[in-house]
């Protein structure tokens, strides 16, 4: 009798485990049947040329070594541009029918201020957690390694191209069944803050950044990253690339 519930008891949960799992793999994304694309954009060094907000920002005494990002969500309007050549890039997805997320890894505290700005600079609402959303790493507790969780919104929200400048930009879109392209840095970036990116001219050589600035060169020149991505070439860099003369 102890067998026979037993049995039916592992059935029953089979039937679960094979439902779920069906739901999982069927789920469509989102109204496909129109042809309509769902594009997603990374904010910062991708919508936004915010190198200055986060180069302002005061130290934090309550959190000491760590972003106020409260402060920085609440002062693009001061410090922060749009990047022209995205705005345009929004605005023709826009309309062609087309719809556009925005997902950021700052953290969601005082988002509503983004939200505003972006909303003036791009001349259409953008309401945090409609069209805006915050979705910081995660950390692995077992390799204490931080990682982006972006793609479970590039999932939720059936995105199918995903603009980002970082390394986790390409990996969210990737693992979350987005084409990848990478947007390329502002130079001024990359010198202030190279890290989490292919052409990361700060660090040392190492395993984990194996590229050298030729290397950059020629990746951005073919318009493929390291991880098979689509490179989209904002800045064009002629030979040798501006700021990088003294590397050799
Ligand atoms: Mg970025």
């Amino acid at each position: 009798m102890q067998t026979r519930k037993m049995v039916y008891r592992h059935t029953i949960l089979l039937l679960g485990l094979v439902f779920f799992t069906s739901c999982a793999t069927t789920t469509p994304k989102s109204d496909d049947s129109l042809g309509r694309l769902v594009v997603g954009f990374d904010i910062d060094d991708t919508i936004l040329y915010s190198e200055d907000n986060f180069l302002a920002v005061p130290p934090n005494p309550a959190n000491p070594g760590h972003l106020d990002y409260a402060w920085v969500n609440s002062h693009d309007s001061v410090y922060s541009k749009v990047i022209t050549d995205m705005a345009k890039l929004v605005h023709f997805f826009r309309a062609q029918g087309h719809s556009v997320y925005f997902i950021t890894a700052r953290p969601g505290v005082n988002g509503e201020y983004l939200a505003r700005f972006l909303t003036r600079e791009l001349g259409f609402p953008i309401v945090m957690d409609k069209n805006l959303f915050f979705s910081p790493k995660e950390r692995d507790p077992k390799t204490g390694i931080r990682h982006t969780v972006k793609h479970r919104l590039i999932r939720e929200l059936g995105i199918h191209v995903f603009y980002g400048d970082s390394d986790t930009d390409i990996v969210a879109a990737l693992v979350g069944d987005a084409h990848p392209v990478r947007v390329v840095r502002d130079p001024k970036s990359l010198h202030a803050y190279s890290r989490n990116h292919f052409g990361d001219i700060i660090s040392e050589s190492s395993v984990a950044n194996p590229f050298t600035v030729d290397d950059y060169r020629k990746f951005i020149l073919a318009g493929v990253g390291p991880y098979g991505e689509t490179i989209f070439p904002l800045y064009h860099f002629e030979e040798p690339l501006p700021g990088f003369e003294t590397e050799e």
